[in-house]
């Protein structure tokens, strides 16, 4: 680390502990429940967890923590495994499951029924929400509490026995009804579950809950820094931590783990709970997890978004205690900035209009040679024909130009990118009045290149010969939401952004023909783009646009975000 990079607090923490010997090897876990695909806010999880690790030659776990079996499936398994290799992160050896210590959870429960920390519970789940009383008001013990050691423990078998339906028990820690903080009102270790678990099959039909599985796991995997989410910290009834330590206390195992609080990531316009994500693709708002408007990792993939610029958003967002929304255009400008490096530039025409060189001959075509890099001479050129008929952008003509409009216009002068300048001598129109086509002259010595074509005119435009031309449906993406903080509203139908997606029919330029999937390329003006994954083929271009060059939205998102934290 360089010393001019500030650490973050857990950085800070695991530097110091290293430093003092209590501990030689960082030892990290990243989490995930298997009820969904990942999304921009496990990436930090990713990069934090994977990174502290790497960074100091310790090692993480991949612990897939799957006890809620009613939600998981073996597809959310794979797309986690693929989408965390994606991002360039490897578990080696170390892919766990809560599920693989069920056996061993099972026994703490025991024991901690035993040690009178844990009692069987007959109310039903109302009475037992009625039972815990308000954030004002202190709950009340359940008439099932005080049954003996020997009833809870038979009840306890019997429950994993299969005895009873679901709900008709549940096992629950025994600490403090009255407590401040809810989480230790007695809080649910097991529940019933008659449904099989797609890792464990049916040997179960009790479950663990999660913040009994998840300390006891990091124990079992001796992590050293449990690195958990929270948010809003402060308020002392939602914290986790008094819990995770009160099972630790209570059962003593052979290793102690620490959980230590960051705050989540949220990214403005975009939702990062699981369950709204579930909803826009269980309602068909969106064409799947991987639409490449969804801030999944498989649809920010889909969508063309580099890895490296990922890793750079997080790290520019930070690791902090405070609860915090990223501005879009913080990602966006990775993305520019990584692509603005990488991607070679093209030219593509989107809203097509039809150029007519009418003193250029017929059937002739020049090749005419394009820079590939205009900051990297070493990727080299390449040769985009150059014939009687051109497509231009609709938006580059205008025919009632105010002055300053130096793209073309009647009787007005445009140079063509690596051609010529040509001059509008004529507008062509359908019947309905809409202009069709545009009849122009150019100036044969104001070849690109040439030693005669440094006459100067104001504006350059793209351009894509007709003849020449590969049709392609282009997918323009904008953000889902017209909220700046769609977590943040009950109904997220009323904070779609109806104007996400727009598909137009434009015309690429020959060399397009070599894109392959998942490359990026800019397309000159207009942003960068890449070939889908899953619907483009060689017969049929399908293109995504990944983020245009410019960010539009800043000033807007400025005030909302200002408006914002002050909310939060
Ligand atoms: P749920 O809300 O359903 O629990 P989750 O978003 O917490 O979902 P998990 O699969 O439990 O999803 O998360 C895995 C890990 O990723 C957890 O350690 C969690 O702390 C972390 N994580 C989840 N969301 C974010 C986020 N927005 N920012 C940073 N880390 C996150
Ligand atoms: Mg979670």
């Amino acid at each position: 680390m360089s010393e001019t990079e500030k650490r973050d607090f857990i950085r800070q923490i695991i530097h110091d502990d290293l430093e003092s010997g209590k501990h030689s090897e960082i030892v990290t876990r990243f989490p995930p429940e298997p009820n969904g695909y990942l999304h921009i806010g496990h990436v930090m999880s990713i990069c934090l967890n994977f990174g502290v690790a790497a960074e100091t030659g310790g090692r993480t776990f991949l612990r897939l923590d799957d006890t809620n079996p009613g939600k998981e499936s073996k597809e959310y398994v794979d797309a986690i495994k693929r989408d965390v290799h994606w991002l360039g992160f490897d578990w080696q050896d170390r892919l766990t499951h809560a599920s693989d210590y069920f056996g061993q959870l099972y026994e703490s429960a025991c024991r901690l029924i035993e040690m009178g920390g844990a009692y069987v519970d007959s109310l039903s789940a109302d009475e037992i929400r009625e039972h815990r009383g308000t954030l004002t008001e202190p709950g009340r013990n359940s008439p099932y509490r005080d049954r003996s050691v020997e009833e809870n423990l038979d009840l306890f078998r019997r429950m994993r026995a299969g005895e009873f339906g679901d709900g008709e028990h549940v096992l629950r820690a025994r600490i403090d009804m009255s407590s401040p903080n809810m989480n230790m009102r007695d809080p649910a270790l097991y529940r019933i579950r008659h449904i099989p678990h797609q890792n464990a099959g049916d040997e179960w039909c009790i479950y663990p809950m999660y913040d009994f599985a998840h300390g006891l796991s990091d124990a079992y995997e001796h992590i050293t820094h449990s690195l958990c989410t929270h948010s809003l910290c402060t308020l002392e009834f939602e914290d986790h931590r008094p819990l995770y330590d009160w099972f630790l206390d209570q059962l003593k195992p052979e290793y102690r783990p620490r959980q230590i609080e960051f705050s989540r990531l949220n990214l403005a316009y975009a939702v990062t709970s699981k369950r709204k994500l579930n909803t826009l693709v269980d309602e068909g708002i969106v064409s799947g997890w991987d639409d490449p408007r969804m801030p999944t990792i498989a649809g920010m993939r889909r969508r063309g978004y580099p890895v490296a610029a990922l890793r750079e958003f997080v790290t520019r967002a930070g690791v902090t205690k405070k609860d915090k929304l990223i501005e879009m255009g913080v990602l966006e400008n990775c993305i520019r900035e990584t692509l603005g490096e990488q991607a070679e530039r093209r030219m593509a025409v989107l809203r097509p209009l039809k150029v007519v060189l009418t003193n250029y001959p017929e059937n002739t075509v020049e090749m005419m040679e394009a820079m590939n890099h205009p900051g990297r001479p070493e990727l080299g050129t390449r040769e985009m024909p150059f014939s009687r008929e051109l497509w231009i952008e609709q938006d580059d003509f205008m025919e009632d130009a105010p002055r300053k409009f130096f793209r073309l216009k009647p009787g007005g002068e445009v140079r063509l990118r690596f051609g010529y300048i040509i001059r509008c001598d004529e507008v062509v129109r359908n019947t309905a009045g809409d202009v069709v086509e545009l009849r122009c002259s150019y100036d044969p010595d104001t070849r690109s290149g040439t030693a005669s074509s440094d006459r100067k005119v104001k504006g350059t435009i793209h351009w894509v010969s007709c003849e020449h031309a590969i049709d392609a449906r282009v997918r323009l993406y904008d953000r889902l939401f017209n909220e700046a903080n769609p977590n943040a509203v009950d109904d997220i139908h009323g904070a779609l952004n109806p104007e996400s997606l727009e598909i137009v029919d434009g015309k690429l330029e020959p060399a397009l023909a070599e894109l392959s999937a998942g490359q990026a390329v800019q397309f000159e003006r207009l942003g960068y783009f890449c070939a889908d994954e899953k619907e483009d083929s060689a017969a049929a271009r399908v293109i995504n646009r990944i983020v245009t060059l410019r960010d539009s939205w800043a000033k807007l998102e400025k005030q909302a975000m200002q408006q914002q934290n002050q909310v939060v």
